[in-house]
C-alpha cells in the first residue's frame, strides 16, 4: 500500500527536524522597518532585504494608497486578457527608463519572473551555463526551461571560457546562454561583468544578469549592469521590486523585441493575474525618490561601510563582500546558529546562514545594513557584537 499523506508528512518533518533542516518562524508585529518586534520585544534589524528602507517610506506608502484608490485593489485579470491597466504601461515605462532599455516587463514576483522568463526562450535544444552560486529561481527557472544546464565555478572565468567554448564547439546546443547573479546574496561579491561580457561576445553567449541585489544599490540605483556601463549590451537585466524597491515584483529590462517575445510567451504573465495596482504605484514612487534623490542610496553606502569598518576593527571576519550585504563569517555551523541566538537575545535581529546554503564550514550570520538606519542603532549593534563575540571567545 501506498504511504498516507498524514505518514508522508509525519516521517518528512521529523527527519527535518532530526537534521536541524525545520526552522521555526519568527512574526513581526508591526512592519519590516529598522527596529522590529518580535516575541514582545524591540530589536535593530539587519536582516531585511530593505536596503533603502522603501518598505516602510512615507512616499511610497502614499502612492500605493493612491493607486489602490484610482484603480481599485486587484487588477481583476491576467495581462493579456485586460488586466493591463494604465499603471503598468505606466511601470514598465518607468522601469525601462531606469535601466537604460528599450522596454521592460512586470511579474508578480522576481521568483516568477525567473521561471517565467528563462523558459519562454531557452528549450530543450539549448544549454545554460549558470554560475553555481546562483539563486533558487534561476535554477528552477532553468530546470523548467529543460534546456542542458552546464554548471560554472563561482565567477570563475576560466572556466566559463572553457564550458562556454566547449559548449559552442560540441554542436550539441542551438542556443547558449549564460546566466549569473548581478551581485551574489550570501558573500555580497559582484559579477565580473566585463570579463563576461568578453567571454559572450567572443562566443555569441546571451547573458542574463538577475540584480536582485544589485539593484537600488549599485550604478546609482540602477544596478550592477548600469555600474559597468553594459545596459545596451547585456540581453536580459532581471530584477526583483521586493529588495531594495521595497514592494514586491519582478521584471525583465531589454530589447522591444525581447519583451514582445516575454510578453506573448511568458507563462505567469499569461496564466497569473497581474501586480496590484498599489504595487505598481508604490514601485513608479520608488524610482522617482531613486532618480531624483541620490541621498538614499548614498545613506546605505555611508551606513555599510561604517558598519563593515567597525566589525572588522573588533575583530571579525567580514569575507570579501562588494556591497552592502556584510557577512560575519564563523565557520562552525552550531556556532553560526549560537551566535545568531545570542545575537537576538541581545536586541539585534541577524539570521544564521549555513550548509547547504553556503559551503560547509562556512556558516555565518548576514547583516543587511540599510539607509534607514541610524548612526546610534549600527553604534549599539556593534556594542552588542562585541559583547557577545567576547562572551563566545569569538573576538
Ligand atoms: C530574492 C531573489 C529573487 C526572488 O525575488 P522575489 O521578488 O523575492 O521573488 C530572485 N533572484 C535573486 C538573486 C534573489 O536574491
Amino acid at each position: 500500500m501506498s504511504p498516507s499523506l498524514e505518514t508522508f508528512l509525519d516521517e518528512g518533518l521529523a527527519n527535518l527536524k532530526e537534521k536541524g533542516l525545520y526552522s521555526t518562524i519568527d512574526v513581526v508585529e508591526g512592519s519590516n522597518g529598522a527596529i522590529i518586534e518580535v516575541d514582545g520585544e524591540e530589536k535593530i534589524n539587519l536582516a531585511s532585504n530593505n536596503y533603502l528602507g522603501f518598505a516602510t517610506n512615507l512616499e511610497l506608502i502614499e502612492a500605493a494608497n493612491l493607486a489602490t484608490e484610482e484603480y481599485g485593489v486587484g487588477a481583476g485579470a491576467v495581462r493579456t486578457i485586460n488586466g493591463t491597466l494604465a499603471i503598468h504601461r505606466e511601470l514598465e515605462e518607468k522601469i525601462a527608463k531606469f535601466k537604460g532599455t528599450e522596454a521592460a516587463i512586470a511579474f508578480q514576483s522576481g521568483f516568477n519572473c525567473n521561471m517565467g522568463a528563462i523558459s519562454a526562450v531557452m528549450n530543450k535544444d539549448d544549454a545554460i551555463l549558470s554560475d553555481e552560486l546562483n539563486h533558487a529561481s534561476i535554477i528552477d527557472g532553468c530546470r523548467l526551461s529543460r534546456a542542458k544546464i552546464i554548471r560554472v565555478k563561482h565567477s570563475d572565468m576560466k572556466d566559463l571560457e572553457e564550458k562556454a567554448k566547449e559548449a559552442v564547439e560540441s554542436g550539441l546546443y542551438n542556443k547558449v546562454m549564460y546566466i549569473t547573479d548581478g551581485v551574489f546574496s550570501m558573500d555580497g561579491d559582484i559579477a565580473k561583468m566585463p570579463e563576461i561580457m568578453e567571454i559572450a561576445e567572443k562566443y555569441n553567449l546571451m547573458v542574463y544578469v538577475d540584480d536582485a541585489h544589485g539593484s537600488g544599490v549599485l550604478g546609482g540605483g540602477a544596478g550592477t549592469v548600469k555600474e559597468f556601463g553594459l545596459s545596451d549590451k547585456v540581453d536580459f537585466q532581471m530584477g526583483t521590486l521586493s529588495k531594495a524597491i521595497g514592494v514586491v515584483g519582478g521584471y525583465v529590462a531589454g530589447s522591444q523585441k525581447l519583451i514582445d517575445w516575454l510578453k506573448s510567451q511568458s507563462r505567469p504573465f499569461l496564466f497569473s493575474t497581474s501586480l496590484t495596482p498599489g504595487a505598481a504605484g508604490a514601485v513608479i514612487k520608488a524610482i522617482d525618490l531613486m532618480e531624483n534623490d541620490p541621498s538614499y542610496v548614498e545613506k546605505l553606502w555611508d551606513n555599510a561601510n561604517y558598519f563593515k569598518e567597525e566589525l572588522q576593527r573588533i575583530g571579525y571576519n567580514i569575507g570579501d563582500s562588494q556591497t552592502p550585504i556584510t557577512p560575519v563569517i564563523l565557520g562552525d555551523e552550531k556556532l553560526a546558529q549560537e551566535f545568531s541566538k545570542k545575537l537576538i537575545e541581545n536586541g539585534i535581529y541577524v539570521k544564521p546562514i549555513v550548509f547547504p546554503t553556503v559551503p560547509l564550514g562556512t556558516g555565518r550570520v548576514r547583516n543587511m545594513p540599510t539607509a534607514a538606519h541610524t548612526k546610534e542603532m549600527l553604534d549599539q549593534a556593534v556594542r552588542v557584537y562585541e559583547k557577545v563575540g567576547k562572551e563566545m571567545g569569538i573576538i
